[in-house]
């Protein structure tokens, strides 16, 4: 028989309960009716007797069903939100974070308003940092990069979805060529920088659905991806450029003294909303000044 949306609410509060807290279960059991019939939290309750019918309620159970295997709801309902903006996602790209918001955020105050600036989004996964910036800073160019074709195919989707130009491209960030040195005002990368002995620490929800591609490096050189985008900003970026790091929060200083080993100034780093050293800024050096910064 048929449950009502209030009986299968109750239902995942319980079948739940040894993953996630009554409060995180009913978050989840309201995503996935906002999923299904547009609802917000409100109408949820206001309609919760609704009997389910044969399709509905075999997607709710199927939902369930991987929910208590740990799976982000992100991944089983094949989306989210990012800045407001839809944004499909699926195991090839990362279920975009809010800190990243917060590193969009921080770029979009930094760029001069109507500004026609040239944006590069290095590791751009889902696309949701470069669609986020095009959509906000409609005169900007933005082109976005990533090792992984499925990663790229979903990011293209995204953008399409979004109504946004954006130029993607497959490129290793650690073998690049001199041809792919252009000029660009914002150069901004969340690389992956979670190091494999972090692994042991990481929720199962992480671990076993992300990509590890986009997440891990390894512990014997845990800033690899930054020295390699630092010296590629260092070359590419225009008189006043600036580049945009998401860092792991205990990499705080060796960023900066990495940054300012390539001549960057002004470096600056922030702290996401939960308190974690979690974004760097910084301007390009002027050229033949290497003698670090501030
Ligand atoms: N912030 C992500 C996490 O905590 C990691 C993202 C990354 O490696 N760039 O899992």
């Amino acid at each position: 028989m048929q449950p009502t949306v209030k009986e299968f609410v109750q239902k995942i509060r319980k079948e739940l309960s040894d993953v996630y807290s009554p409060h995180e279960a009913f978050q989840l059991a309201w995503l996935i009716f906002e999923h299904l019939f547009g609802w917000s939290k409100t109408e949820m309750m206001l309609n919760d007797h609704t009997k389910l019918n044969d399709s509905e309620h075999l997607f709710v159970q199927k939902a369930l069903e991987r929910l208590k295997n740990h799976e982000p709801i992100q991944y089983i309902l094949g989306e989210t939100e990012f800045f407001g903006l839809p944004i499909k996602v699926n195991s090839s790209v990362l279920v975009p974070r809010p800190e990243t918001e917060e590193l969009v955020e921080w770029i979009i105050q930094s760029v001069p308003p109507g500004k026609p600036v040239d944006v590069l989004d290095i590791g751009t996964g889902s696309g949701c940092i470069a669609i986020a910036l095009a959509k906000m800073l409609p005169t900007a160019g933005v082109r976005a990069w990533d090792i992984s074709q499925e990663a790229l195919n979903t990011a293209a989707e995204n953008a399409h979805i979004n109504e946004v130009d954006i130029c993607f491209e497959q490129k290793d960030v650690l073998n690049l060529s001199s041809s792919d040195v252009k000029p660009f005002d914002v150069i901004v990368s969340n690389p992956p920088y979670v190091r494999e002995a972090e692994k042991e620490l990481m929720p199962s929800n992480v671990l076993n659905y992300e990509p590890h591609v986009a997440l891990f490096v390894s512990d014997s050189d845990p800033l690899l991806f930054f020295r390699a985008i630092a010296e590629y900003a260092e070359a590419a970026l225009k008189e006043n450029g600036k580049l945009f790091f998401e860092i792991n929060r205990d990499f705080g200083e060796p960023v900066k003294k990495l940054l300012a080993g390539y001549g960057f100034k002004n470096i600056e780093l922030r702290e996401d909303l939960s308190g974690n050293c979690r974004m760097v800024k910084a301007d390009k050096p002027v050229r033949g000044n290497h003698e670090g910064s501030d």
